[in-house]
C-alpha cells in the first residue's frame, strides 16, 4: 500500500514481495444468489468463477462498476457469504467449506470494515460495547482485558478515552469509520476486507482514513482487499488491482501497469473516464471511451465475453469489415431490445427506453427500427437482415429475431467465454484480443480513443 499525503498526490509505494507466498487464493469461486428459483428465474451470478490470489502484507483492489459483484466478493472472502463452488484457501486452509465452530473461529482472523459508517454502527450502544462486541463474542480474554483492549484501539485509531461511553449519532463520518475500523481490528485480524472504507466520507477526510488504514497495516501486518469504485483512490493505495465486471475479473495485474497500459476493453474504458487525473499516464492522454448503456442482469450473462454487448473493441464477421463502429453499437442494441422483450426483463427494458426514447416493451417495432438505423445507409445484405428481424419480432418472435441477428452478425465474442491470457508475468486479461488471429488490442483500442 502506498501513503497518501494530505491533498497531495505524492505516493510511495511499499515494496511487497512479488514472490511472497499468498496468503489468500481464490480458485474459480462462485456465489450465485438463488431467491427466485421457486419462480423459474435463474439464479443471480453475483460472483461468476473468479480466480486470484492475495499476498501476504499487499493491498489488493477489486474496482468495476456498482453491481459488479465486489461487494459479494468480499463478503464470500470471509464467510458472510456462502460459494456455490471454488476454493477459497487462507494461509494454507480451505475455508469454503467450514461450518459452525470452525468457521467462528477462523472468522477471528478476517474482518470486515463497511462502505457506510451511518448504516454500519448500532446507534443504541456505546462506542465502548460496539468495538468490544467481536471480543465478548469470541469470548477472548477477562472482562478488564477487554477493556484495556478497547481503549487501546480506540486510541490507536485517534479517538478519546471518554468517547467510550458516547454514542454512534455523536460523531462525524470519519470518526464513526475509525469506530469501525477499531472494531474491526480488535481480535486482531490477518486479513481484513475493506468495502469501498472512504466513499462516504469528504475528500479531505478520505486522505486521513487511508492514512491510518496504511499505519495500522504496517504495525499489525495486515493484508488487505480493498474494494472501490474510485479509481484514484485504488491507484494511489494498492499493489495489484482486478477489474471486475458482471460477477468476473476481466484483467489484473500491478496497480501502474494496468493503469498506464490497460489491456482489456472495459478496463480501457474505465479509466478515461477518470476526470483529468494528471498522474494518470499514457491511459488519460486518449478521448473517453463512453460506454453504451449499462450492464446486463447477473441473472441472464452473455454466453460468450461477459462484456460483449457493451464491447467498443468487440470482433465482427470479417464480411461486415466495412460497417462503422456507430452500426455495430445500434446493431447490438436492437439484439439487446429483443432480447430483453423475449424474457420480460422488465429492469433492462427500462433502461433502453430511457436511452433509446420510444417504448421498447410493447409492439413498436418499427419505432425501434426507426430510432436506431432510420437515418443509417446500410449494405443491403445488412438491411436485409434488419428487415427480417423485424419480420419477426412484429409477429411476437423475438427470441427468434434476436437470435437471427446473432447468427448473421455475431462473433467469437458472443460464443466463448475468453480464457485468461498471461501478457507478462503477473498480469491476466480475458479478451480473445490477444489471440494472434484478430486485430491486436492497441491498434482497435487507439481506434476507439480516436472516435473511429
Ligand atoms: S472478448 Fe470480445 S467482447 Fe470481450 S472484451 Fe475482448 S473483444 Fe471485447
Amino acid at each position: 500500500m502506498s501513503r497518501v499525503h494530505g491533498d497531495d498526490d505524492a505516493v510511495q509505494k511499499s515494496d511487497v514481495d512479488s514472490h511472497a507466498e499468498p496468503l489468500v487464493t481464490v480458485d474459480g469461486l462462485k456465489t450465485y444468489y438463488h431467491d427466485s428459483r421457486l419462480l423459474g428465474d435463474p439464479p443471480v451470478r453475483a460472483v461468476d468463477d473468479v480466480s486470484f490470489d492475495i499476498r501476504e502484507g499487499e493491498t489488493f483492489g477489486i474496482v468495476g462498476e456498482s453491481g459488479c459483484g465486489k461487494t459479494t466478493l468480499g463478503r464470500s472472502l470471509i464467510g458472510l457469504e456462502t460459494a456455490d463452488s471454488g476454493e477459497i484457501v487462507v494461509n494454507g486452509r480451505d475455508i469454503t467449506g467450514l461450518s459452525g465452530g470452525e468457521k467462528r473461529e477462523w472468522q477471528r482472523d478476517a474482518q470486515m470494515v463497511f462502505q457506510d459508517p451511518e448504516e454500519s454502527l448500532n446507534d443504541r450502544m456505546t462506542i465502548g460495547e460496539i468495538v468490544r462486541e467481536p471480543l465478548d463474542a469470541h469470548d477472548w480474554g477477562t472482562p478488564d482485558e477487554r477493556r484495556e483492549r478497547v481503549a487501546y484501539f480506540l486510541d490507536r485509531v485517534g479517538l478519546q478515552p471518554e468517547h467510550y461511553y458516547r454514542y454512534p449519532h455523536q460523531f462525524s463520518g470519519g470518526q464513526r469509520q475509525r469506530i469501525g475500523i477499531a472494531r474491526a481490528l480488535v481480535l486482531e485480524p490477518e486479513f481484513v476486507v475493506l468495502d469501498e472504507p472512504v466513499s462516504a466520507l469528504d475528500v479531505s477526510v478520505q486522505a486521513r482514513i487511508i492514512n491510518l488504514l496504511e499505519e495500522l497495516q504496517d504495525e499489525l501486518g495486515l493484508t488487505y482487499l480493498f474494494i472501490a469504485h474510485d479509481l484514484s483512490v485504488v491507484r494511489h493505495i494498492c499493489d495489484r488491482v482486478g477489474v471486475m465486471y458482471l460477477g468476473n475479473i476481466v484483467e489484473r495485474g500491478p496497480t501502474e501497469a494496468i493503469f498506464t497500459d490497460p489491456q482489456h476493453p472495459y478496463t480501457d474504458a474505465l479509466l478515461s473516464a477518470i476526470p483529468g487525473d494528471r498522474t494518470a499516464g499514457a491511459a488519460s492522454n486518449r478521448e473517453r471511451v463512453t460506454l453504451r448503456g449499462t450492464p446486463p442482469s447477473p441473472r441472464y450473462p452473455p454466453d460468450g465475453c461477459p462484456f460483449t454487448n457493451r464491447c467498443p473493441a468487440k470482433v465482427h464477421p470479417d464480411e461486415f469489415s466495412d460497417l462503422d463502429h456507430e452500426t455495430w453499437v445500434a446493431i447490438e442494441e436492437f439484439r439487446d431490445v429483443l432480447r430483453a422483450r423475449d424474457r420480460a426483463d422488465t429492469n433492462l427494458l427500462t433502461r433502453l427506453q430511457g436511452s433509446l426514447g420510444v417504448d421498447v416493451a410493447g409492439e413498436e417495432v418499427d419505432e425501434i427500427v426507426a430510432e436506431l438505423f432510420g437515418d443509417r445507409s446500410l449494405p443491403e445484405e445488412v438491411r436485409t437482415v434488419i428487415d427480417e428481424a423485424a419480420d419477426r419480432a412484429r409477429t411476437g418472435a423475438d427470441g427468434e429475431a434476436a437470435d437471427h441477428l446473432g447468427d448473421a452478425f455475431g462473433s467469437v465474442c458472443d460464443e466463448e467465454y475468453p480464457e485468461a491470457h498471461e501478457i507478462e508475468a503477473d498480469r491476466v486479461s480475458r479478451c480473445v484480443r490477444h489471440r494472434e488471429e484478430y486485430r491486436d488490442i492497441d491498434t482497435v483500442l487507439a481506434e476507439r480513443h480516436r472516435g473511429d
